[in-house]
């Protein structure tokens, strides 16, 4: 089993250090895990700079591979907050820095922070979920150097009501984008923890994606505590196989591999 995402004390928003989370992976018999550390230029929040310590975090990395190699396989990810106008700056970041993994997630939109509400105000919340789909799929037509989105539909995370539409139209635009290129999504498990009825995305988002022929599926627990690396993990195979995928995903140095569902169930 594998968890594609996670943070630790090099995270603005996280104090876990990175041992902690390896131990608790390797309790519950992963196999593999993957460190996907926040870099968020420009957060509207000014208490909170998310901003990482590159050579710092490369160094941490190579320690604790060689410390826990004939345990568990650790890869360097990171989660890059996207915005259409901070584009060029992660392309910068890309170019000087190499990671195994890529996450691609807008925490922000219109400039406005998704988490304190800010975007929401003044706006319907049909409004807010276009804007929000439609940034992101900005983002994704000019900016392709990453592996998967994060958390896809995450708006739904932080609005106080739910719309009842699906927006389906819009997000099958980010999907004739992303996957032609070979880029993925994830499920993300922690939309349990704060009281959606799923992960992240839906499922209904699941299904579009696997009519549009996506493949590449990743499995994270978006963990900032030890205790949650591998949340829900065994539904969320079973809801990959009722949808119909049979492969999860890993990378190395930016190149997936596959492995069968039904192996490792
Ligand atoms: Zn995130
Ligand atoms: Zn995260």
């Amino acid at each position: 089993m594998f968890d594609y995402h996670m943070h630790s004390d090099f995270s603005a928003d996280c104090e876990t250090p990175m041992e902690d989370t390896i131990e608790s992976a390797i309790d519950k018999g992963l196999s593999e895990i993957c460190f996907t550390e926040h870099i968020d230029y420009e957060y509207p929040d000014p208490t909170i700079e998310f901003d990482l310590d590159l050579e710092g975090y490369r160094e941490k990395i190579q320690e604790v591979q060689a410390k826990y190699k004939d345990k568990i396989s650790i890869k360097k990810g990171v989660e890059i907050g996207v915005q259409p106008y901070l584009l060029d700056q992660y392309k910068v970041l890309m170019k000087e820095e190499s990671f195994d993994f890529v996450i691609c997630s807008m925490h922000t939109t219109e400039k406005k922070d998704l988490h304190s509400g800010d975007f929401f105000k003044n706006k319907t919340v049909d409004e807010a979920y276009e804007i929000y789909y439609q940034e992101l799929l900005e983002c994704v037509k000019h900016f392709d150097q990453f592996s998967i989105l994060g958390h896809l539909d995450l708006v739904k995370r932080y609005s106080k009501e739910r719309s009842p539409h699906l927006f389906h139209e819009l997000i099958s635009e980010i999907f004739k984008v992303i996957i032609p290129r070979g880029q993925g999504i994830e499920l993300n498990t922690s939309g349990h923890k704060y009281g959606l009825p799923t992960g992240m995305p839906s499922s209904d988002i699941l299904k579009l994606y696997k009519e549009h022929g996506g493949e590449i599926l990743t499995l994270g627990s978006d963990s900032h505590v030890a205790e949650t690396v591998g949340y829900d993990f065994k539904d969320s195979l079973e809801l990959f196989e009722s949808i119909g995928f049979k492969y999860i995903t890993t990378f190395d140095n930016m190149k997936p591999t596959f492995h069968k569902i039904a192996d490792i169930k």
